[in-house]
């Protein structure tokens, strides 16, 4: 149903914005803390590129951000940030979504998508 190339199918007005936290480290893994309707945060730690890793649910964003490196530490031995890795940053994406149970599946859609973003900025820099 998709044509748009870009792995968002648009089927209106945004149901709603979504925050998106990322970080790549040199290591090859990206730390990501996502927003939840609900309002609670959900952060993992992934190989880059990679969908599944290691999941949290944690109560605020600096929480998720603490969750996903430790996530990150105890995954990979990922002992603190170098130059090579890049800080947090912050995208917000619109979500179209017509149905709540879909809602999960944006927010993974979404959530590669900044990852894949971080990646390159990575291999640019
Ligand atoms: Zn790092």
């Amino acid at each position: 149903m998709s044509r748009t190339g870009n792995g968002i199918i648009e089927h209106g007005k945004p149901h709603r914005l979504m925050a998106v936290w990322t970080a790549a480290h040199d290591n090859g893994w990206v730390t990501s803390v996502v927003e939840n309707p609900d309002g609670s945060f959900a952060a993992w730690a992934a190989p880059d590129g990679e969908g599944a890793g290691v999941y949290t649910i944690q109560p605020d964003v600096d929480g998720g951000k603490a969750a996903a490196e430790a996530a990150l530490q105890r995954h990979t031995g990922h002992d603190g940030c170098s130059n090579g890795c890049s800080l947090w940053e912050v995208r917000t994406y619109a979500v179209f979504d017509r149905r709540r149970k879909t809602e999960s599946r944006a927010t993974v859609r979404a959530a590669v998508a900044a990852r894949r973003t971080a990646s390159r900025r990575g291999a640019a820099a």
